[in-house]
């Protein structure tokens, strides 16, 4: 198939320019493997007007958006694909209000579709870093004081972030997760997640990290308030004042969400050319999730 291409806004509403064109490509991209029924396992079908596929065996029907997170997009998918390039493209600040206005859409229908395509751009967890990685906390909402010595009662969002190195000292990628403290039971999320046991491990000295060191290679160093690290501390302001400005307020329940977002951004800037396809695949490729999911309880 012809895979979209590149960040041209142009060229992007020539290619979609209506629901058809979308529901199209998403067949392509959902069958590209072939046909697959999802009720009898069979293989062969016929492909309707629509794009939907119907099994030859059991005669279950198929769309393109089903179990995909286009599920039952009611504000049409055409939108939806222009939701999903500004959020892949864009390396400014998105919040749900803007988007709203930009597609013509309630910003409750913005904020809850946001949300399904930040769970697209969640982490497979496939690709634990394996060179050279420096890991710290932060908080989001608010200075910390006293940093050594972590406080355990603060109400503040914890969060621990990742990034790996190249030999220059750049940021490679970047993970980062939401932590309930800073013990290293909590640490030790992100490491399960994203740190391969290969690592070259750098933190500061909190103590924390210690009983990591059974299992990870990890060197402590001086802070030297952030000197020592200054390319993950750029990062961290960088993802702390895009939180500030874009949404003044997130909940405890979907800030991974947006660390996704703000590290599948990092993680593909020397692809860019192909993110909207990436970000397409990632859609058709997860499961359905219900609004029920979508929001803080
Ligand atoms: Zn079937």
């Amino acid at each position: 198939m012809d895979l979209f291409k590149g960040r041209n806004l142009i060229e992007f509403a020539e290619r979609f320019k209506t629901d058809e064109d979308c529901i199209e490509y998403l067949s392509q991209l959902k069958w590209s493997n072939g046909f697959n029924c999802v009720k009898c396992n069979h293989t062969g079908c016929q492909v309707r007007s629509n794009h939907s596929r119907t099994c030859n065996k059991c005669s279950h029907t198929e769309s393109a958006t089903a179990n995909t997170l286009f599920h039952k997009v009611k504000f049409g998918i055409r939108k939806a694909f222009f939701v999903c390039f500004e959020m892949a493209t864009t390396t400014k600040s998105l919040s749900a209000s803007y988007m709203s206005v930009r597609i013509g859409v309630t910003e409750k229908t913005a904020r809850l579709f946001m949300h399904k395509v930040r769970e697209a751009m969640k982490s497979s967890e496939d690709h634990p870093i394996d060179g050279n990685v420096h890991i710290d906390e932060f908080v989001i909402g608010g200075k910390e004081e006293g940093k050594v010595g972590r406080s355990y009662q603060s109400k503040k969002k914890k969060v621990v972030c990742a990034v790996e190195l190249t030999d220059e000292g750049k940021v490679k990628r970047m993970y980062s997760i939401k932590i309930d403290n800073y013990s290293a039971k909590e640490l030790k999320k992100l490491f399960d997640k994203h740190i391969s046991k290969e690592a070259k491990v750098t933190t500061d000295k909190w103590k924390g990290y210690k009983p990591l060191m059974k299992h990870y290679n990890i060197t402590q160093i001086e802070s030297n308030n952030g000197l020592n690290f200054k390319a993950l501390h750029t990062m961290i302001h960088q993802v702390k004042s895009w939180i500030r400005t874009t949404y003044s307020w997130v909940s405890d329940y979907n800030i991974d969400r947006y660390l996704s977002e703000f590290c599948y951004r990092i993680n593909r800037s020397q692809t860019k050319e192909n993110i909207f396809n990436n970000l397409i695949r990632r859609m058709v490729a997860a499961d359905k999730i219900y609004q029920v999911n979508l929001i803080c309880k």
